[in-house]
C-alpha cells in the first residue's frame, strides 16, 4: 500500500479454540502489516474460544491483542456487560441472537453497553449454517442491518459496527452507516470467494457515495486461522487499492476510526 498508515487495527477477527493461537499471531502481525487484533468469539458452535482465554490473551500481549466480549442476547444477563468491562475486555460482540436485535428484552443490555462507551461489533446479514441444538430457533432476518436501526437510535453513545457490509442487505447497511453516526460497518467476507468475489470497484462508489462515507468503514479481517490472516489482508488491501481514497480516508478505514471507537470517544451527533 502506498498511503503511509498510521496504527492498523484489524477490528474484526476471531479466536479458535487453541491455546497458542494469540501467540502464534502475534508473531505473524508485522509481516501483515498489522499493529493491533480485535479478536472475539462467535460461540462454542462455531469452534471459537471462550471470552476468557481471549482476554487472557490480550492480558499477555497488551497493544497487540484486544479482547472484544461475546454477549449471548436472550440468555445472558445484562449485568455482564458491566463485569466484563470491569474485567477489561475493550468492546462486545453480538450474533445470533434468540430474537430480533431490536427486541425490546434485549435494551437493557444495550442500555448498559452505552453506558460503558465500549464499541459494539454486531453481526448482520446472512449466517453461517451451523448445527442447531434442539428446540434453538436460528434466524438471519433477526440480524439484517435495519434491526440496529432502534438500538442506534436509542442508544446515541453507543457505537455499533455491523459486519459484512449486512449481506446481502448491503444498501440497508450503507443507509444505516450514513443515518447514523453511531453506526459502522465492516467490509468482512471469506477471503476465498465469498459475497465479495465478484464485485466491482463500482459496487463500492455506489454504497459509499457520501462525504465522509468511507470514515464508517472499518478494516476487518474476520479471520479463524493464522493461515487466513495474509491473504484476507491482501485481499482487502486490493479492494481498497482499487478504489484511489484520498489518503486520509484510507488512513481512517486502517485503524483511526478503530482507535477512536476503542478510546471511547462518542460519536458526533449532528
Ligand atoms: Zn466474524
Amino acid at each position: 500500500m502506498d498511503v503511509k498508515l498510521g496504527p492498523v487495527i484489524d477490528f474484526h477477527a476471531h479466536h479458535p479454540n487453541e491455546p497458542d493461537f494469540a501467540d502464534r499471531l502475534v508473531d505473524l502481525l508485522p509481516q501483515a502489516g498489522i499493529d493491533t487484533m480485535c479478536l472475539c468469539s462467535a460461540g462454542a458452535a462455531f469452534g471459537h474460544a471462550p471470552n476468557d482465554a481471549i482476554l487472557r490473551a490480550a492480558q499477555r500481549h497488551p497493544g497487540r491483542i484486544v479482547a472484544l466480549a461475546l454477549i449471548e442476547l436472550g440468555k445472558d444477563p445484562p449485568a455482564l456487560v458491566d463485569e466484563y468491562a470491569a474485567q477489561g475486555y475493550r468492546g462486545f460482540k453480538i450474533t445470533d441472537p434468540r430474537g430480533p436485535y431490536d427486541q425490546e428484552a434485549y435494551f437493557p443490555i444495550y442500555e448498559r453497553m452505552e453506558r460503558t462507551a465500549l464499541p459494539l461489533l454486531a453481526h448482520t446479514g446472512i449466517l453461517m449454517r451451523t448445527r442447531m441444538a434442539p428446540g434453538r430457533r436460528v434466524n438471519s432476518r433477526w440480524m439484517r442491518p435495519v434491526c440496529l436501526d432502534a438500538v442506534v437510535r436509542s442508544f446515541p453513545g453507543l457505537n455499533v459496527v455491523g459486519a459484512h457490509l449486512g449481506v446481502p442487505w448491503h444498501e440497508e447497511a450503507s443507509m444505516m452507516a450514513r443515518m447514523h453516526p453511531n453506526y459502522y460497518v465492516d467490509l468482512t467476507g471469506a477471503w476465498w470467494g465469498g459475497w465479495r468475489a465478484n464485485k466491482s470497484a463500482d459496487f463500492y462508489r455506489y454504497h459509499f457515495f457520501w462525504e465522509g462515507a468511507w470514515d464508517k468503514v472499518l478494516f476487518g479481517t474476520d479471520i479463524l486461522r493464522l493461515e487466513e490472516l495474509l491473504p484476507a489482508k491482501r485481499l482487502h488491501d486490493e479492494l481498497i487499492e482499487q478504489l484511489g481514497l484520498p489518503d486520509q480516508a484510507v488512513r481512517n478505514i486502517y485503524g483511526n476510526t478503530a482507535a477512536r471507537l476503542l478510546a471511547r470517544q462518542p460519536c458526533r451527533i449532528e
